[in-house]
């Protein structure tokens, strides 16, 4: 059950965490993914009061929040795909079918879909092509999704393919974020933060491997090691102990200029 926020006149903006997998990114708890944190960064950034909310699709599952409770929201913004389905200790991916079975019903809030799903669609079993549900949303985000939403908190209108080239604004993001992890359910003791180093492969120049999505991200651009350090600073002082950089396809590779 959500707390009704004491201010009724805020933005309401729910981060609907439908749990990301990708060879690059760990998103399924005990993980937390970049994602979540990233948008609740853009979301404080534009308006430092919006009432933001982390439900789980396991929060859906098991009746914690409904329906109801979500249609009270201004924006609703999923994150979910799973690029590489693997197998699960705790819980699993969102699947398109529950994501379609949820969202089809709420119809109040601004629906957008962001990560995984949003770029390359639901890969729901390795080889099988990707399921959509593209008319579920108003915004199916091919680019990245808190600028996506930093663009349509200010102006009402954003281009969903819009792909950062660089992490300048995700640097302020990464920090202000932090604090949406206080509200996984796992938090204090069993979470674990998902850091990003880079993202992109040289081999993307050729193709890349034919296994692999991440030549689709381009050559590699990487976080300033400050910048890092400032989020991962941000998330012990919201409680965080346990952290895995992992969010880059090869740490050996970080910073590599050959
Ligand atoms: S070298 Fe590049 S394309 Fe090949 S597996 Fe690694 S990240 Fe993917």
């Amino acid at each position: 059950m959500l707390n009704k926020s004491h201010y009724d006149e805020r933005m309401r903006i729910a981060i609907l965490d439908g749990y990301v997998d990708e060879p690059t990114c760990l998103g399924v708890p005990p993980y937390i993914s970049p994602y979540p944190r990233y948008l609740a960064g853009a979301a404080w950034s534009i308006d430092r009061d919006a009432d933001v909310r982390y439900i789980t699709i396991d929060d859906l599952r098991r009746g914690n929040v409904t329906i109801q409770e979500l249609n009270v929201f201004d924006i609703v913004v999923v994150v979910a795909g799973m690029a590489v389905p693997g197998r699960y200790l705790s819980t699993y991916p969102a699947h398109p079918k529950e994501i379609r079975k949820y969202l089809e019903k709420v119809n109040r809030p601004v629906k957008i879909l962001c990560g995984p799903a949003g770029r390359f669609g639901f890969g729901v079993a390795g080889g099988v092509k990707p399921r959509e549900v593209r008319d579920v949303f108003d915004f199916v985000v091919k680019g990245d999704g808190e600028i996506f939403l930093k663009e349509f908190l200010k102006s009402r209108e954003a281009d969903p393919d819009t792909t950062r080239g660089d992490y300048t604004e995700v640097r302020e993001y990464a920090v202000r974020g932090g604090g949406i992890v206080k509200q996984h359910p796992n938090y204090p003791d069993y979470i674990i933060a998902e850091i990003e180093t880079y993202r992109g492969c040289p081999r993307s120049i050729t193709g890349g491997c034919s296994f692999c999505i991440e030549p689709l991200k381009g050559l590699p651009v990487f976080r300033e090691v400050k910048d890092i350090v400032a989020e991962i600073s941000s998330l012990y002082r919201h409680g965080i102990r346990h952290f895995r950089i992992g969010n880059q396809p090869c740490i050996f590779s970080y910073r590599a200029i050959d």
